[in-house]
This record gives structure tokens, sequence and C-alpha cells, in this order.
């Protein structure tokens, strides 16, 4: 028996007028009016352990939208011991049973709890609420459904051969031996839920750290997964400073497998600390991480100028280019280069920035003070490189939000710094090559940087996307013909890259989900 297929969880679209837009509005001013109080919660139970830090809004940083209690070494070690507590029955039970759990999850988001966790993303995190919806809510409920789906497959695939008439033999999909550390980050709610949940559907238990900057969501994720009734334990919610935290699970010998969704100098980090700690361990653990991009739109001379534009405009400055999947470098070709640019520094110009409590604007604010230093740092380098200029924006305001406005720059160095690292901010770096070099700027797109997570080829010519997908065969792990390198959808597009980008297990996939078993194979004789 497997479950039947699940449908894409359809958007809402909170047009003017419309009663989601209400509703939204509603539920925003009611949770702005209150300042949550979030605990550590370990085995099912609420700690305080007083050592207080707030949450506050990245599009008014004045504004302090909760209180956490931090969670460090001692927390962590208990956390531990009563993940390896739950482990036993929430193994035990069958798949069906761990699978109705998540799936009561998606249907509270869908229909109980959708605008809160909408309205927590978009304060907690600066997601205007088009991005908060196809997140918080579509891309969650997706991970739920189409988890318990492909994991209904796996459980009964037993790809062996027929037994013969003296033996009988089986493959038995046991969950890791140990606990499972999750980490997550700020920019997607939807990943923060999925991390734990194709772990624990595969009948593990998790020790969570939620990232700093977006905990209101996480919380609320948290008590939605109690509500729908998963046992105390099964995944324990840790919020605090990520190197104590982790610093205890690594070594300790039970430590099974990391699920990790941030940059890539802190998976590095990771992976060389349980290294050094390999020999201390029970089993080899998984390590499967998704980690950044520096993620490319290359145009052909064919291409349609507009999609093109609008790849570039949405890919660049959706959610303030703060995906691991943003098109922050383009190549263009010389002969449609002026047409192009007029396009783009007018829509560009256009773009309305401001607090997401105002539904019109397009751009909000970057996540917070280090990020928004981080990338007018970029900014700046290139106001100032004799290689670079800033066509469109270039401008920061931090008074009372971590405002930048969506920067194009452009450069005639395809090495140029912001050609080559992950700014993670509404920033775009284009390069213009003359026309007839197409062969040559596709190999020189695949060598610029060391990540391989997404990007595009835009062309009508069937013979340059062939070419572009041979030559840039391992430049991304999602690779998209005319359109943006943005919004994969679950089990649509299944996501993630290789290179520096991670390890491409493709959340939300059986891909991922046969990372967190550890099957035993029996023989018996008859
Ligand atoms: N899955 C998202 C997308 O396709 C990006 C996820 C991320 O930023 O980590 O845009």
């Amino acid at each position: 028996f497997c479950f039947p297929k699940p449908r894409n969880e359809p958007t809402k679209n909170y047009a003017p007028g419309s009663v989601e837009r209400k509703l939204m509005r509603k539920k925003l001013s009611r949770q702005e009016k209150i300042k949550v109080e979030i605990p550590v919660i370990i085995g099912g139970k609420e700690v305080r352990t007083g050592k207080i830090r707030e949450v506050t809004m990245p599009c008014d940083h004045g504004h302090v939208l909760a209180i956490y209690h931090e969670a460090g070494p001692k927390e962590t070690e208990l956390a531990i011991k009563e993940a390896l507590l739950a482990k036993k029955e929430w193994e035990s039970l069958h798949w069906t049973e761990r699978c109705a759990v998540m799936l009561k999850v998606a249907e509270l988001i869908s229909n109980k709890y959708r605008y809160l966790l909408n309205a927590a993303t978009m304060l907690g995190q600066a997601k205007n609420v088009h991005q908060a919806e196809i997140d918080a809510a579509c891309e969650s409920i997706d991970f739920l459904r189409f988890g318990a789906y492909q994991a209904s497959y796996i459980y009964q695939w037993q790809p062996l051969q027929p037994h013969e008439y003296d033996c009988v033999n089986k493959m038995e999909y046991r969950p890791l031996e140990g606990f499972v550390l999750t980490i997550s980050p700020f920019n997607f709610t939807a990943i923060a839920l999925s991390l734990n949940s194709s772990v624990i559907t595969m009948g593990n238990t998790t020790i969570w750290k939620p990232a700093r900057t977006s905990l209101l969501s996480s919380y609320y994720l948290m008590k939605i997964f109690e509500e729908a009734g998963l046992p105390p334990g099964v995944i324990n919610f840790l919020p605090g400073p990520g190197s104590e935290i982790s610093e205890v699970a690594l070594r300790n010998t039970n430590f099974a497998g990391l699920h990790f969704t941030g940059s890539t100098d802190t998976f590095n980090t990771l992976w060389k600390k349980l290294g050094e700690n390999i020999s201390k361990y029970k089993n080899y653990p998984r390590i499967v991480g998704e980690t950044g991009g520096k993620d490319f739109i290359f145009a052909h001379y064919s291409a349609d100028i507009h999609a093109l534009a609008t790849a570039l405009v949405r890919g660049a400055f959706e959610y303030q280019g703060q995906k691991c999947s943003a098109a922050s470098r383009a190549y263009i070709p010389k002969s449609i280069w002026k047409k192009l640019r007029e396009i783009l520094v007018d829509w560009t110009k256009n773009l309305s920035v401001g607090d997401v409590r105002d539904f019109k604007n397009f751009v909000n604010a970057v996540i917070d003070e280090a990020s928004y230093k981080k990338i007018m740092g970029y900014i700046e380098k290139a106001k100032t490189s004799p290689n670079a200029k800033i066509i469109v924006g270039g401008n920061g305001d931090k008074r009372t939000g971590y405002y930048v406005e969506p920067t194009i720059i452009e450069t005639n160095d395809p090495n140029f710094l912001t050609m080559n690292e992950e700014i993670f901010g509404p920033v775009l770096t284009i390069f213009v090559y003359e026309d007839e070099r197409f062969e040559e700027t596709l190999t020189l797109c695949d060598s610029t940087s060391s990540y391989g997570l997404t990007g595009s080829i835009f062309a009508k010519d069937r013979k340059a996307i062939e070419k572009a997908a041979k030559i840039l065969r391992y430049a991304a792990g999602n690779f998209y013909i005319n359109d943006k390198p943005t919004g994969a959808v679950v089990c649509q597009q299944p996501f993630g890259g290789a290179r520096a980008s991670g390890t491409n297990d493709k959340a939300g996939t059986y891909l991922n989900l046969i990372r967190w078993i550890s099957p035993r194979t029996i023989k018996e004789n008859l």
C-alpha cells in the first residue's frame, strides 16, 4: 500500500480586497502587538534558562517580537538524553503512524496556522506576504505531504531478487542508531521544518538548533508538531549559540547524523570537527548539507529579452536575494545588452523597498546588521573598483530597518569579486561578453565560482541550450532553461547542488529520506 500522490498546496494570492488579505492583516496586527516568550523545549518540557535574548524585526529593529531563553551545553546534554529515550518508542511505531503525525502537521498549517506562520515569517524574517506564503505555508505543507508519500514507497520497496525455494530475503529499514543534529537557516521556514520532518519520518529523533533570527517561526513550528501529537523528545528545540550546541553534540558517541542548511563555512567547520571526533562515534555519521551558492543566469543572443529581464529581477531581488538559489551573476551577450540594460534599470528603480506590513513593498529589509554590513561592503568595493560600476541602486539605510536598495553592478572582469563570492543580498553582477564567445564564456561561467547550486540558460536557439547544458553539467544541481534559478517547487524540481553547495541530497525527496535509514538485510532459511 502506498499513499496517494499529493498535489502541491495551492498558493493564496492575497489580492487587494480578498478575504485572505483581510485575515492576514488581522493576524499581523495581532502578532506585532505581542511579545512572545520562547523557551527551550526538551523531552516535551519547557525549560527557562534565564539567559534571555531578544528577537527583533529586520524591517523595524527597535521592535522586539520575542524574547528567548538560550540553551547551552547543559541543555544540549539533556536534549540528547531525551532524544535517545524518545527514539525507542518512536522507531517502534509503524511508519504509517509516524506519517500520520506529519500529515496532521500539514493539515494544521494549511487550515489552522497558515496566517500565524506567515505572520511570524513576515515579521521575523522580513518576507513579503507572497514570499511568506510560498515558503511557510505551501512549501512546508508540500515537504510534509510529499515526505509521507515518498516514505510510503521506501518502506515497501524490496529491491531484492525473489527468494529461491530454500530461503527468504528482505531488507529492514532501520533508522540510524543514535540521534541526529539538525541546524536550520533563517531564510526558509519550510527548510527549518523539513530538516526535522524528513529525519523523524524515518524513525529518528533530533536535537534542533534553529537560526537565531528566525526563532519566532521556528518556535511556532515546534508547537504545531506538538499539537499534531508528536511524542515528547522526538524533536528537541534548542535556541542558542550554534558553536556551543554543536560542540556538545559532535563529541557524543551517539551522534548519528547531521542535517544542515546554512553557510559553506559553517558546514566545513562542522565537518572538520566531526572528523576530529570520528573514532568516538558508534557509527559513521550521515552528513547531509545544503550550503551556499553563486547562481548564474546565462543568456544567448537568441534569448527573449523580457523573459530574461523578469528572471534577472525576480531571481536576484525576491526576498532581497537571501536565497541560496538567488541569481547573483549574469552573462549577457553584447548585442542585447543595451536594450536589456534599459529595461533592468527601469524595473529595478521602480521596485518599492520597505516594511513587510505594507503589502505593496516588493523588497524588504535584509535579515540583520551583520548581513547589512557585509552586503554594503561588497557594494562599496564595486563603487571604488576601476573594473566595476553600479548601474542602479547602491545605497543602504539602516535607521529603522536594514534596507539595501536592489543593486546591479556591471563589470568588465569575469572574475570580479562579486562575480565570485556569495553575497546573500539584493546584488546582481553582470558581465557582458562578445556574442561570438558564447562557448568560451560558458566555460568561464563553469569555472568562476566554487559553488554548484542553481543556474539558468536563456535562449530560443535549441543548439545553444544543448551546448550550455553540456558545458554547465556540473555547474548547477538545479538547471533551468528559460526560467529564473529560484523557486524550486517540492517534488517538481527537487532542490540541491554539489561542489561547495552541499551534498546534493535533494530536499523533500526519497533521495533525502533514505539518508536517514540504516538498512538491515535479513536472510531466513526455510
Ligand atoms: N529552494 C529554494 C529555491 O529554489 C532555495 C532554498 C535556499 O535558499 O536554501 O529558491
